[in-house]
């Protein structure tokens, strides 16, 4: 495929006419105030209230000790304070599990806590944390700040029990991946309480739960023989039709692809700790469009996302569920000196699109791309893509050919995707 391509066309750099430098790098739960998890809330609340430990009814008032009805399962040091795991020993759910699948749940939880304790524990010191483990729950997990003089005086998280009848592989890896994803949004918490409480858009899922969903996964990825996918709740599931501050749990797979460049952890982990609620999709756009993070790794993160080579940590391939069919190729039929804008719809604020045009044989066209959206192009069959800035040729020899087109909108209003097209020979 590769030899046949390369006969019947190359990509030609003229003066005036260059590629930029090809730089082609290789890259649930409910938070207290999320959009779901207001409808949430008065159900944790009603669950609290029947329960005696102090911990729980800390719903509606605060203990830091529990005694009496609810067992203190264990105490863990953690954040220069403690984790401290709970349940009810009269849960039914429980109880009838039977003693010795108990002992594995709770080995279950607690070791997921105790994996992503290196990561978390420099970013939330001091924070107090406390963990119920419930045997009926609506979410695989739940977390809520507690609040005192706008601080965050302790973070509650709600697990479900991991359900005895379900396929055990399956119901572990959402228990652990739910510990975890609730533990975040606690180090969430503790670092930018104001910017989940500033702004009235209910659109925060984009970074409330994207970078919970994104912890989680780095901690414990999905591997390819396990199948919980379903209601975007994972980065697999990402929509690229959708804007990136639009989406939720799925938005997670942008930051999986940051970390593919080489972008640490921490450093989305510094961002979150930064960033402020807003009052409209419009607003986080303006945000982001500043923000060289996201600004300049879109065109990367659209490329990746068609190619479908964005990874897990440790290699593990995120395979993408909403792939970008191949569209249909425009048909350039132009005379010498000829010229044509291409159409098609503009590219709405941090999505990306994808098209193609098709030459005639023993022809030289040049394409302008839009100016201000940053584009890339490549030979239809080839994986390298190319970024463009401004105008290059494109020549094909006995064979007619097609090109394909990404154009990735980092800006906070629509972008152009129109080509200029002109035949020169
Ligand atoms: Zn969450």
């Amino acid at each position: 495929m590769a030899a046949f391509l390369s006969r019947i066309l190359t990509f030609a750099a003229l003066a005036a006419i260059a590629f930029a430098d090809g730089e082609d790098k290789a890259p649930l739960c409910d938070p207290g105030d999320g959009p779901d998890a207001v409808a949430l809330r008065p159900r944790l609340l009603r669950r609290a209230d029947s329960f005696t430990c102090p911990v729980f009814r800390s719903w509606g008032g605060v203990t830091d000790t529990c005694s009496g009805d609810a067992i203190v399962w264990n105490n863990r040091t953690t954040l220069n304070k403690h984790v401290t795991l709970y349940y009810l020993p009269h849960d039914k759910v429980i109880v009838n599990s039977g003693a010795a699948y108990l002992k594995t749940a709770i080995d279950l939880i607690a070791g997921s806590l105790d994996t992503g304790m290196p990561l978390y524990q420099q970013w939330g010191a001091g924070t107090n944390i406390y963990f119920g483990i419930v045997g009926d729950h609506d979410a695989y997990g739940s977390a809520r700040p507690e609040q005192e003089n706008e601080k965050l005086k302790h973070c509650e998280v709600v697990v479900r029990y991991p359900d005895p009848t379900a396929p055990q592989s399956e119901i572990s890896l959402r228990t652990t991946k739910a510990a975890v994803h609730e533990f975040y949004h606690c180090v969430q918490y503790a670092q930018n309480l104001k910017g989940r409480n500033s702004g009235s858009s209910e659109r925060r899922s984009w970074w409330m739960e994207g970078t919970a969903r994104f912890f989680d996964g780095v901690i414990f990825p999905i591997p390819a023989n396990i199948n919980i996918l379903g209601r975007g709740a994972f980065p697999e599931e990402y929509n690229p039709s959708v804007s990136l501050v639009e989406q939720s749990y799925e938005a997670a797979l942008f930051w999986h692809y940051l970390v593919q460049t080489g972008i640490k952890p921490s450093e989305v982990n510094a961002w979150v700790a930064t960033k402020l609620g807003r009052n409209s999709v419009k607003e986080d756009l303006v945000d982001i469009e500043g923000t060289p993070l996201f600004a300049n790794n879109w065109l990367g993160f659209a490329q990746a996302f068609v190619d479908n080579k964005i990874n897990y940590t440790a290699s593990i391939p995120i395979p993408i569920v909403n792939r970008i069919a191949a569209p249909s190729p425009l048909q350039v039929s132009l005379s010498v000196g000829g010229k044509m804008n291409t159409t098609g719809s503009d590219v709405a604020g941090f999505t990306f699109n994808l098209r193609r045009v098709a030459f005639p044989a023993s022809t030289v066209h040049s394409l302008e791309p839009p100016k201000g959206t940053p584009c890339s192009v490549r030979l239809v069959g080839d994986s390298a893509w190319r970024p463009v800035s401004s105008a290059f040729n494109f020549t094909t020899n006995s064979e007619a050919a097609q090109v394909e087109v990404v154009c990735a909108c980092n800006k906070s209003v629509a972008c152009s995707s129109r080509f200029l097209i002109e035949r020169s020979r």
